[in-house]
């Protein structure tokens, strides 16, 4: 079913180019791809002699010289809100990370990885019994399946035994809540039913954040031709494509999960990867003015912020108090990328995966009240019960 989709979009896309070609006079300058040259020029149609490399080969040294300032250690204490942990974690495992941890100057996780009940407990137990029980925490977990009559009170108070077993948040609710979670009849679980809403209430009431992931980058869930800035990722990961025939469309998740934010107030949602709008910063302030309750964490989606250095440093300041760190996948080795991105200026730096993004970043060189609320502040705010030792005051 995917092959036919990608040939049928190929298709499109050739006949597209076509088009646009025939509109010009004579085709597009150098090829269909120079989008912003202007107009024809000697030679515009010749064609390469030498054989043209793919997209995993073209990888030109850059001759840019400026200063390189790497960061592998960040400057304030880290909270990642965002951390996909073992549970219950071993003491050898607990280890090693915080090992790690104290390298990068990460001070706690939150391990999102979703327990409940007597795992959660198993979980909370495995750290209050290790040597670094003040450097990870829990949030609890929902397993939105069959979804009937009854489960909304029934998830609700299985929350509060958890929040009352010692876990600070409930979350990641991850994707499959809205792309593919289904009621008992069979139908899509939308995010709004008012089913959930005695959850929702129960978290307002306890005070607690819900870490909520919706969907995915936007590309996912457009034709994978060559104008898909995720091309190369679909290509590889058959199951980050979600075409409109077997999934809701990208903005028809998002106007449900908004509703979802509107529709409760009270509740403090931490939109994961930046509710997938930081390549639209402009959305994402526009939807912090309309809903106050909402907060962003960064995890996985550097490549837009250090595309954008300007638009992302004034959005920082300008929400200071809406950010938070969260990482996701954890790998010690792609933490430094993030703190060089928020804390220096240095330009045209490596990303650390081709597949999300083929270009160079540039650091935002945040204030340091800035990157205190980014790093640290914000999560102890929202999240009263991390441990507060190693925080500056
Ligand atoms: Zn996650």
């Amino acid at each position: 079913m995917n092959k036919a989709w990608i040939l049928a979009a190929v298709l499109a896309t050739a006949v597209g180019i076509g088009l646009a070609q025939g509109q010009r006079t004579g085709g597009a300058p150098q090829g269909a791809q120079s989008e912003g040259a202007l107009g024809q020029r000697p030679g515009a149609d010749r064609q390469p002699e030498l054989p043209i490399p793919n997209i995993r080969e073209y990888k030109p040294r850059t001759t840019l010289v400026v200063p390189q300032h790497p960061v592998p250690r960040a400057k304030f204490p880290v909270i990642d809100i965002h951390s996909h942990q073992p549970t219950p974690i071993s003491a050898a495992q607990f280890d090693t990370i915080a090992t790690a941890m104290d390298a990068l100057n990460l001070r706690v996780l939150v391990n999102a990885s979703g327990a409940s009940g007597d795992r959660l407990r198993q979980g909370l137990d495995a750290i209050r019994n290790s040597r670094h029980k003040d450097r990870m925490v829990y949030f609890a977990q929902i397993n939105f399946r069959n979804v009937g009559p009854g489960f909304g009170q029934r998830a609700a108070q299985q929350l509060e035994a958890d929040v009352k077993a010692g876990a600070l948040g409930l979350g990641e609710l991850m994707k499959d809540f809205g792309l593919r979670a289904t009621k008992a009849d069979g139908t899509r679980l939308e995010m709004d039913d008012p089913e959930l809403d005695p959850i929702w209430t129960t978290a307002a009431r306890l005070n607690i954040p819900v870490l909520i992931h919706t969907a995915d980058p936007q590309e996912f869930f457009q034709p994978i031709n060559y104008t898909n800035e995720r091309w190369l990722e679909l290509a590889l990961y058959p199951e980050r494509r979600f075409p409109p025939s077997q999934f809701p469309s990208f903005d028809a998740l998002m106007g449900e999960r908004d509703r979802l934010f509107k529709k409760h107030p009270k509740t403090t949602f931490i939109a994961a990867p930046r509710g997938w709008h930081a390549h639209d910063l402009g959305r994402l302030g526009r939807m912090f003015d309309e809903m106050p309750n909402v907060y962003g964490e960064v995890g996985a989606v550097l490549y837009d912020l250090g595309r954008q250095p300007r638009t992302a440093h004034d959005f920082f300041v300008k929400y200071q108090d809406r950010i938070l760190f969260g990482k996701d996948s954890y790998q010690p080795d792609e933490y430094p990328y993030y703190w060089r991105t928020f804390e220096t200026a240095d330009e045209y730096f490596d990303y650390y995966r081709d597949y999300h993004a083929f270009w160079k970043l540039y650091g935002l060189g945040l204030p340091d009240p800035v990157l205190r609320k980014l790093y640290y502040q914000n999560a102890l705010r929202l999240v009263p019960g991390i441990p507060k030792a190693g925080f500056p005051n």
